[in-house]
Order: C-alpha cells, then structure tokens, then sequence
C-alpha cells in the first residue's frame, strides 16, 4: 500500500483550544504523525510526498469566501496587532444574521467556525493545504490503478463543511478524495467514517447527492460531539435522499455493538453498488482515547480492517482522529495491515 504524507502538517501547532468549558492543551497535536510515521517505518511502508494541486481543486466541495478566508485569516489577525492563536467567541446562533458576513476578523472567524476548539496559527493554511493535497493525491494514485492508498492526513478533515471548519478539521480531506475519484470515472463513491465522532462536514457536504453515499459509525451527539448532527433520522434531501445512513452508537460501546454496526455500514456499502470506497480512518474509538468513550482493544482495529478490506474496492484510507498518541501508530497499523 502507497503512503502519502507531507511534513508540511507541523506548522499548525494550535497551542491551546477551549474544550468543555476549560482551556486546555490541544489535542490535536504533531507528535500524533511522529507515531505513525515510527510504525510505518517499523513495518517498511515507505512514504511519499504529495503532488501539488492547486486551490481551485479545493473548490470543487468547498466555499470560494471560506477557502479565502482560512487562507488570510491569520494575516488579518496579525494586521491588527494579535499574534498566536486564533480562536472564536462569537457565533450567529438562532436569531442572529448569517447571511451577512462581518468584516472584522472577530466576526468573520465566528461565522465560518463552529465552536472555540480549533485554533489557527500563522502555518495552518500552509499545513491545511498540504493535507488536502495528500488526500487528492491517495485519490489520484487510486484512480490511476493502485488497490488501496493511505493518506496520512493531518490536519484532519471530516468535520469541516462546505464553509465552516471546527473540530480540529479544516479542509474535508475525506470529501476532496472522494469528489477527485467522482470526477476520475468512478460513477459511485461510498464514504465510510469510522471515527469516534460523526463526520457532519463530509455528510453536509454530500448531502444532497446520490452519487456518493456517506455511512458514518460514532459516538451519539446525543451526548458526544459534534452534538448537532449524525442522528439515525438524517438520511439525505433532494437527490441525496437514501445516501446518508447514520450508527450512533452509546458512549461506552465495545466491539460486539461496533462489529454489529460495522457489519450494516458494510452491507448498505455493498447494496449501494459503490465503485470506490473513501475510509475516514480515525482511531479514537480505542479505549484508552483521552476524548472519546469507546472501548474498541489494540486487536479490534485489524479485525475492522480485515472487515472493510472484503468489500474488495479500491479505497482511499485517510486519516481522521486518534488522540491517543502513544498508541496511535500501532492502531492506524493495524487497519492498514489487513488491506
Ligand atoms: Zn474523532
């Protein structure tokens, strides 16, 4: 299996993020890629650069006014005297304006986020864009033949929208992937999101189509973040109606509930008729997650992967979450292996 990766990712260091209710160090940190990348090298997978693909392709899932505003933001920041980390502390809620975009960096950086736990700093665009370009090139390579692709993605990308970024996600590396294979022949593309959390950038994203069906495995928002969407009852509008299908699982899941709810996203993958499968591939569903509440065991991650690999499809596998560092690399492995 081709490895990409770009060391462009280690300039967004978000420092700190607001995460319930107490500013903390962030989660999402580069030592998580120093992880993978040791069990990589342990296991001989060699790793490639990117191509470079150039900010028209992100606007093919993506906002122009929001891909120009994650591109300027932190020089607008620093034009008013700021330096470090940006983050939010205003957002239109019900009863507010979103129809008018605010001028102000405060204001525009409310609009566009949706909560205080993704800062920017000044190499977040550069380490965005270059996360994007691995996703786009793990598509590309599939298109052009390849079985299986990994995309060492950070940072990650499935809770960004078309025009709102959050969850440590900026650019939805997950949907760049799946809309280069769409656009490189592959009539019908299923998103599998295994994350703990659910991916509601990719399913906004895709919601209103047909061509490419979003299946998403985590944590309910009942209790679990994103907490405003991923609930069974969301199942696509329009065109997209029937390809969106939500498994929110309780807190505190272990495998027999997971291998269950893995077994029907699988099914409805294989019913869909899916040409190409795009894996949002987080690890955080493992039990010593400091954010997350599942219980999945170091040895549950080849089983998923021996599981996702006979659906016998070319796939991207990009990476998502995993906040437990020190056995990121191991889990992340322990998927790719299986393929
Ligand atoms: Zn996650």
């Amino acid at each position: 299996m081709r490895v990409i990766h770009s060391h462009r990712h280690a300039g967004h260091d978000g420092g700190f993020e607001l995460h319930r209710g107490e500013l903390v160090p962030c989660f999402e940190t580069p030592t998580r890629v120093v992880h993978i990348l040791r069990a990589l090298e342990r296991a001989e997978m060699p790793v490639e650069a990117p191509r470079e693909f150039s900010v028209d392709a992100l606007l093919r899932v993506h906002d122009a006014g929001f891909v120009e505003f994650l591109r300027n933001a932190h020089a607008q920041w620093r034009a008013h005297g700021r330096s470090g980390s940006m983050l939010p502390s205003g957002f239109p809620a019900r009863g507010l304006r979103r129809d008018r975009i605010p001028a102000g960096i405060n204001g525009m950086m409310g609009h566009y986020a949706f909560d205080a736990g993704t800062p920017i700093v000044e190499g977040t665009w550069d380490a965005a864009l270059s996360s994007a370009q691995v996703a786009l090139t793990a598509a590309a390579l599939v298109a052009e033949g390849e079985r299986s692709t990994y995309a060492l993605c950070r940072p990650p990308g499935h809770h960004a929208g078309r025009s709102t970024y959050g969850g440590y996600c900026f650019l939805n590396n997950a949907a760049l992937a799946a809309q280069e294979l769409r656009d490189r022949g592959f009539g019908r593309v299923a998103v599998l999101d295994v994350d703990y959390h659910h991916g509601n950038g990719t399913q906004e994203i895709f919601y209103t189509r047909g061509d490419v069906l979003f299946v998403s495995i985590h944590g309910t928002p009942d209790t679990e973040y994103p907490y405003f969407l991923g609930y069974a009852d969301e199942r696509g509008i329009d065109a997209g109606e029937g390809f969106t299908r939500n498994f929110p699982l309780p807190a505190g899941s272990g495998w027999e509930g997971y291998r269950a709810a893995l077994a029907e996203a699988l099914e409805e993958i294989a019913q869909f008729g899916a040409d190409a499968l795009v894996v949002s591939l987080g690890v955080d569903t493992f039990e010593g997650d400091p954010i997350s509440s599942f219980k999945l065991a170091g040895r549950h991650f080849p089983l998923i992967g021996a599981m996702i690999a006979a659906l016998l499809l070319p796939t991207v596998l990009v990476q998502e979450g995993g906040y437990a560092a020190e056995e990121i690399g191991e889990n992340v492995l322990g998927i790719l292996e299986a393929f």
